[in-house]
């Protein structure tokens, strides 16, 4: 666990039935006080649409103010203007990220739990200041989700050193 102790809201949408297991698993390993609120966007409920990610950004900023990060998740599947899906997105000057739950979903629900995690750790390490890491770690870049499946749900030493600093 890494002691953080910092405060961490996550926004949600619509009816996530993993996200008491998220909130759980991210709490614990990073050690900071989560708190979950839903907010209206009245797209993000259509699971089968794809949303610009970055569409996101200005409500999780607003909502911001007492927290020292913003994590939103989302059901729907997220692109960029330049990329034809995204996993997440982090915003780290402004200190918020997005996940999308669309592409890591399995029949296995401690699977899905497990990725679902894994981006949500790597996204709020961008938060932190850390980049992408070549090593099988929760920062290595992952843009399916065999490799989402491949990493470790945490990071490893170099990055935890970087995150020391
Ligand atoms: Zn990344
Ligand atoms: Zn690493």
């Amino acid at each position: 666990m890494i002691n953080l102790q910092c405060k961490l809201l996550i926004v949600t949408f619509d009816e996530i039935d993993i996200l008491q297991e998220i909130k759980t698993r991210v709490e614990d390993y990073l050690g900071c006080v989560v708190e979950i609120k839903t907010s209206s966007y009245p797209k993000a409920r259509m699971r089968f649409i794809q949303l610009n990610a970055a569409d996101f950004l200005p409500l999780l900023i607003s909502l911001r103010t007492d927290y020292d990060f913003v994590l939103g998740i989302v059901t729907a599947d997220l692109y960029l203007p330049y990329l034809n899906f995204v996993l997440g997105l982090a915003h780290p000057q402004e200190s918020v990220c997005i996940i999308s739950l669309s592409r890591l979903r399995s029949s296995d629900e401690e699977q899905y739990i497990d990725r679902a995690v894994k981006e949500a750790i790597h996204e709020l390490g961008h938060l932190l200041g850390l980049e992408h890491c070549n090593d099988r770690c929760v920062m290595r870049f992952s843009n399916m989700v065999a490799e989402t499946d491949y990493k470790e749900d945490k990071y490893c030493n170099k990055c935890l050193n970087l995150l020391e600093k």
